[in-house]
């Protein structure tokens, strides 16, 4: 069949992929001029698949509030509240239920789990250099609340599997040396050992060379102005560079794909959360985090990428604007400071980059069929689509073949928000 991919970020590229190898004829098409230049760019690198949770969950509204006074705040709400940010919160303060989050996480968990054998499989056939460190997530804490809320999250890891270590001050510097410096600023951690980092980048384009030799045809500096539709099918999608048309219609245009949609009667509740990261070189290698920590505190991550470090986080409900605001670069700059104050060198042109990631308000990616026969989704995938990226391509591409995906895709498409 001809397929058209709608987005060349790590979920266009990884459907593409799975479908090329499914055997059909691939078109994807981007308004960028090369792949993962969107939110898929400087994302913080983090493979977690043992840390997939979505952000509601019980306590949250309170920690929100207190994270909105803090000096360093994790959480920026943009006091111009528009109506599309209101909708938002009052959709993640229904998920924010005991019931609601284990639906939740089980759902991510299924995607994530299934994506972590596909790195593996990826890494036996390619020889991708994407910066892959399998050293597992040090999740730092940094108080005495933090450790006891600790034991809640290590029954629900226990549930699912995940091969994690509780560690004091002393296990933490034995996974991250360079924490010695700061020993007393920390009080503990769980180290996810199954967790791996690596540049989401470097990865989305090796895999769209991959793609081009299995004959993937990808269209950029193209761009979706609107899809064209007949009762419940679509015949063609308008770009500025003419109609392109279609056996079977993948959209995967992450924060994006909204507005696309809205016009066919098909409404994402993805919100475009914006987050910051921050890249500079490191000065000495024995002062640099040698994998990836969370910093629980600032829900700040700091990440190993070769020569650098990548620090990134802030949730900014800011709409759809990307400009770069000095919150970002300050909280940014404060965490990797704070934690490891040799690491880095502070250079002139810092690489700090924003990015919006495509969030749904249950965490959970929209991964499936429409009401139209030949258009499918595969986006929402919030803060963990490089976690979650490879597994959804591969549901996409057995959904679109018509085979039986090889794990449970229940609750995955948009027919559950009905
Ligand atoms: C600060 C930050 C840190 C993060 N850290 C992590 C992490 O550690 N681990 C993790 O798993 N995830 C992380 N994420 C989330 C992850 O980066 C995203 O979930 C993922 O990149 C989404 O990929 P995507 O392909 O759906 O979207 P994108 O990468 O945004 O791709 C969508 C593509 O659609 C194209 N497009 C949009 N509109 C049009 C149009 N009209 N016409 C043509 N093309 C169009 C865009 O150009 C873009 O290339 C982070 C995100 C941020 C912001």
């Amino acid at each position: 069949m001809k397929i058209l991919v709608a987005g060349s970020g790590i979920i266009g590229v990884s459907s593409a992929y799975y479908l090329a190898k499914a055997g059909h004829e691939v078109t994807v098409v981007d308004q960028e001029s090369a792949s993962a230049l969107s939110t898929s760019y400087a994302n913080a690198g983090q493979l977690s698949y043992g840390m997939s949770s979505p952000w509601a969950g019980p306590g949250i509204p309170f920690k929100a509030m207190k994270w909105l006074l803090a000096k360093y705040a994790p959480l920026i709400i943009n006091p111009k509240l528009t109506f599309l940010t209101i909708k938002f919160l009052f959709k993640i303060l229904r998920n924010c239920t005991v019931a609601r989050y284990e639906i939740n996480k089980s759902r991510m968990v299924r995607v994530s789990k299934y994506s972590q054998q596909a790195i593996t499989e990826m890494v036996k056939e390619y020889d991708f250099d994407f910066e892959l460190r399998s050293h597992g997530l040090l999740q730092v804490f940094r108080t005495q609340a933090q450790l006891e809320a600790s034991k809640k999250d290590m029954a629900v890891l226990d549930a699912y599997n995940v091969k994690y270590k509780k560690l004091n001050v002393e296990g933490c510097i034995k996974v991250e040396p360079a924490l010695i410096h700061v020993k007393d600023k920390i009080l503990g951690g769980i180290h996810y050992l199954e967790d791996q980092s690596a540049n989401c980048f470097l990865f989305t384009n090796h895999l769209a060379q991959a793609c081009k030799a299995l004959g993937v045809k990808f269209d950029f500096n193209v761009s979706i102005q609107k899809i064209d539709y007949e009762n419940k099918s679509i015949v063609g999608i308008q770009t500025d560079k003419g109609l392109y048309q279609a056996d079977r219609y993948v959209i995967a245009l992450g924060s994006e794909s909204t507005d696309i949609l809205a016009p066919l009667g098909i409404n994402l509740p993805i919100y475009p959360v914006k987050g910051y990261s921050i890249t500079m070189p490191i000065k000495d290698d024995v002062d640099a985090p040698q994998g990836t920590l969370m910093d629980e505190t600032y829900k700040v991550a700091i990440t190993r990428l070769g020569d650098t470090i990548r620090i990134a986080g802030i949730a900014e409900l800011t709409g759809y604007d990307k400009s770069l605001s000095k919150s970002g670069d300050r909280i940014t700059q404060f965490v990797l400071k704070d934690l490891f104050p040799k690491a880095a060198e502070q250079v002139e042109d810092d690489h700090l980059w924003a990015g919006l990631r495509p969030m749904t308000p249950d965490g959970t990616p929209i991964i499936g069929k429409t009401p139209y026969y030949n258009l499918f989704l595969n986006t929402g995938h919030g803060t963990l689509g490089w976690t979650m990226g490879l597994g959804s391509g591969k549901i996409i591409s057995s959904i679109i073949s018509e085979k039986t995906p090889e794990i449970d895709i229940e609750g995955l498409d948009m027919f559950r928000y009905q």
